[in-house]
């Protein structure tokens, strides 16, 4: 097994800042060629980061509404379905990863992207 290399305090700071606020996840492994994928996002899930949210993205869709919820700080979604055009309510958790969003309504499973 190879040894794990430590994270030193400047690769620390280079992943807090490029983690939370680069909108390519490419990019950011990119600032980190001797780590793996999968080392760089364990240790930024570690770490509380959460990536940046595709805003430009979705506020170019029409079929999106960003809801907040002020009494627990925290926003959300609502996503149109393509088939029955129901809206969908959607964690956050969703969309940063990008997952499939299955209509609760028809079943049809729709794609923000
Ligand atoms: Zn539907």
């Amino acid at each position: 097994m190879p040894a794990i290399k430590k994270w030193t305090p400047n690769e620390l700071r280079k992943l807090e800042t490029l983690y939370s606020t680069e909108p390519s996840f490419e990019d950011v492994l990119a600032a980190f060629p001797e780590r793996t994928e999968n080392a760089v996002r364990i240790k930024a899930s570690r770490m509380g980061l959460r990536r940046p949210l595709p805003t430009i993205e979705l506020h170019q869709l029409k079929n999106v509404i960003i809801t907040q919820d002020t009494k627990q700080g925290s926003s959300g979604y609502m996503f149109r379905c393509n088939n029955c055009n129901k809206w969908i309510q959607v964690e956050h958790e969703t969309v940063e990863n990008n997952k499939p969003i299955v209509c609760k309504n028809c079943g049809v499973v729709c794609y923000f992207t």
